[in-house]
């Protein structure tokens, strides 16, 4: 993620602020340019002004403060990118449910801010039903109809989100129940989508598919029941040796999302330590700690870059991590059959032959 600057100030800024801490101006993001604006004349609301004289509004999701993105003041839409792929939000008469969707929500903006640096097709599906990507967020509570409880999947361009992974102790509680090393908000926003787009890009495509098929398996062998006999008897005992995570082993499918998210924290941190300038390693001459992000990780075509800088910084913020005594921020290790599907991925966002 790139680090913002207040224009008025220069004060550093975090992607979800709506105010400079410092100066006290209010802030908007203005996707086409990646910018956290200030508002330099205010009328009827909000309005801002960008300098290049185009007048802009906050999404009507702003009014809730679970997003600080912008519209030109004459679009059609009165929610942004991001807002407008919500089908259904939770319910706001629970105090509790707006607090856990700000969580929601700022995982959501993060997702949607990559696959436009990605320039991935993000298409509503309230204007496309076949195609478009949409987003419900439901509590158990709020799904009186039929009593079942809610599960976080993909379906046909649906994602759900339940609620109750908003909530750091539920979600623990999950992480520990499912012996997974790694959960989180965004994480589960990464792998869902990474479903829609398998069917937006590798589904149907021949050429594509085959390549898939050779590194992931067959996605054509029975979803429910390998879903099924993950959960029975887990994962196989050398899970590790080919795949990201035991729930990766379960199926093609999963394997896919999982490794699609996997690419897309990747991006994320190298970008991340881009905007930090961050070096590691730089007094030894050769040694696998040594890296510097000096490239724009969501521009760069060379997968090999990427992976070489990967790496060594994973090994310095897991090391950061353990000196305030926290768990590794990152507890993965790449086998190489997982660099090679890691490198499809990168291939296939950046329109590469496969
Ligand atoms: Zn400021
Ligand atoms: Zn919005
Ligand atoms: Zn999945």
């Amino acid at each position: 993620m790139k680090i913002f600057h207040c224009q008025n100030c220069n004060n550093p800024l975090y992607f979800e602020n709506t105010q400079c801490l410092v100066c006290g101006t209010l802030l908007g993001y203005k996707e086409d340019s990646l910018q956290l604006i200030s508002i330099s004349t205010s009328d009827n609301g909000y309005t801002f002004f960008s300098p290049d004289g185009t007048i802009y509004k906050y999404c009507k999701n702003h009014q809730y403060d679970v997003c600080n993105w912008l519209l030109k003041t004459d679009a059609t839409s009165q929610f942004c990118t991001a807002c407008s792929l919500n089908r259904t939000i939770p319910n706001l008469s629970d105090a509790n449910n707006l607090k856990e969707w700000r969580k929601l929500e700022l995982a959501k903006h993060r997702l949607v801010y990559g696959l436009l640096r990605l320039s991935l097709p993000l298409i509503d599906k309230e204007a496309a039903p076949h195609e478009g990507l949409a987003f419900d967020f439901l509590s158990e509570n709020s799904n009186t109809t039929d009593k079942k409880p809610v599960r976080t999947g993909h379906m046909n361009g649906l994602i759900t989100i339940n609620v109750a992974e908003a909530d750091s102790v539920h979600r623990e509680y999950m992480r520990k129940e499912m012996a997974e090393p790694y959960r989180t908000l965004i994480g589960h926003f990464r792998h869902e989508v990474g479903h829609y787009y398998w069917e937006r890009l590798i589904s149907g495509q021949d050429e594509t598919l085959e390549g898939f098929r050779g590194l992931f398996g067959d996605e054509r062998s029975d979803y429910g029941q390998a879903l099924h006999q993950h959960y029975q008897n887990g994962a196989p005992a050398n899970w590790n040796q080919h795949f990201i995570s035991k729930y990766a082993a379960s199926h093609p499918w999963e394997d896919w999302a999982e490794t699609w998210a996997h690419y897309l924290h990747l991006v994320d941190m190298l970008e991340t330590a881009f905007y930090f300038s961050l070096e590691t390693g730089a007094n030894f001459l050769s040694s696998p700690l040594k890296m510097k992000a000096d490239f724009d990780p969501y521009q760069e075509p060379n997968f090999e870059v990427i992976l070489k800088a990967f790496r060594p910084l994973t090994y310095a913020i897991n090391s950061l991590n353990r000196s305030m005594g926290q768990q590794d921020i990152y507890p993965f290790v790449i086998p190489d059959p997982v660099i090679e599907k890691l490198r499809f991925v990168h291939q296939l966002v950046h329109g590469q032959k496969m």
